[in-house]
């Protein structure tokens, strides 16, 4: 591992279970948020939080500094700057020394009351335990087809199987956790690095809740870059394609060719064929342009993980400490 830090040899004890957040510019609603954690937990003996700050602009590094003053469970992962979600949970994930680790978005959109359920699951045997959204009751149905789709996609084009309506809300094991630390590459799709790691996997059904406070950072462009990333990152589907859509225009271009080449012989040729020969000319120039670009996505991930820079960079690390037993 190239740039995993060494946190869980310096550890003083073993919680059985880490719940990683990932926090940026969510200060208003982190108390909330532990609160309503710490409750869910409550018949959980040794447990751990590690909040990420992802570089937030807002309060939220003191938030949890002030939760740390009053619980030792917390541990706090500052970031240098905002590197993003999926960054963000990895570092969490490097932090984490639970046999178990739950990660879980602060703005209560993913419940802390499933994680009991979660827990339940790992106890039975399984080593991946995500929560499924019952439905996408808040979503437009622009978000809903176009998620739906982009499964059905990828799917297809990877064999990789993402489970659907599928957030990052998930537990893993000791051992997925480990698997899912060796994947150091920069363009980091979450859901498909959870997927490739494959263990026995099962998942527990919950209602997604609206937004406590803040906002969603989520647009349509971000969502087309993050299928994008899907793609690219666990299929070169996209390159084959060209190779096909190729051949196929040669093929309808030589029968083309023995049309034009009949039909000369037959009635002579009274130049004409500009409509034809436009239309041909830019078609063929667009689907050219459009492949220049498509390798172009993988040429840029290339260029990115050849320079090997490490994925986040840590401001500030406080662990958290043995929790006195009552
Ligand atoms: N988040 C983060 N870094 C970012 C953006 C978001 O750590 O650059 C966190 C955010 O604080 C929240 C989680 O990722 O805990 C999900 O973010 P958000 O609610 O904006 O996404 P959505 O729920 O709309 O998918
Ligand atoms: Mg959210």
């Amino acid at each position: 591992m190239r740039d995993a830090p060494s946190a869980l040899s310096r550890r003083s004890w073993q919680p059985a279970i880490s719940v990683v957040v990932p926090a940026h510019d969510e200060a208003a609603g982190l108390p909330l948020f532990h609160q309503r954690l710490t409750g869910a937990l409550n018949g959980i003996d040794n447990w751990e939080v590690v909040y990420i700050d992802d570089g937030s602009t807002d309060a939220t590094l003191a938030a949890i500094e002030s939760l740390r003053r009053i619980d030792d469970r917390v541990a706090l992962v500052c970031l240098s700057r905002n590197f993003g979600k999926e960054v963000a949970i990895t570092a969490g994930l490097d932090h984490a020394a639970g046999d178990a680790v739950v990660v879980i978005d602060a703005d209560l959109q993913d419940p802390p009351e499933v994680i009991p359920e979660l827990i339940a699951q790992w106890r039975a045997g399984f080593d991946m335990v995500y929560a499924k959204r019952r439905g996408r009751a808040g979503d437009s149905w622009l978000k809903r087809g176009t998620a739906h789709g982009f499964y059905r996609l990828m799917q297809r084009m990877g064999d990789l199987k993402l489970p659907e309506d599928t957030g990052d809300f998930r537990l893993m094991s000791r051992r997925v956790v480990d698997a899912v630390r060796q994947l150091r590459e920069q363009h980091r799709f979450m859901k498909g690095l959870f997927a490739w790691v494959g263990y026995p996997t099962t998942y527990v059904t919950y209602d997604r809740q609206p937004r406590c406070a803040g906002v969603s950072k989520w647009s349509y462009w971000k969502l087309w870059n993050l299928a994008l990333e899907g793609i690219t990152s666990f299929t070169v589907m996209p390159l084959k394609l060209a190779t096909y859509v190729g051949l196929g225009v040669a093929l309808l271009s030589v029968i083309y060719a023995a049309q034009v080449i009949v039909k000369t012989l037959i009635i002579g040729n009274p130049v004409a064929g500009y409509p034809s020969l436009m239309t041909v000319v830019l078609f063929l120039g667009g689907i050219q342009l459009m492949f220049l670009g498509v390798i172009g996505e993988y040429l840029g991930r290339v260029f990115n993980e050849t320079k090997q820079r490490p994925l986040y960079l840590v401001e500030r690390y406080i662990p958290s400490a043995v929790k006195v037993s009552v």
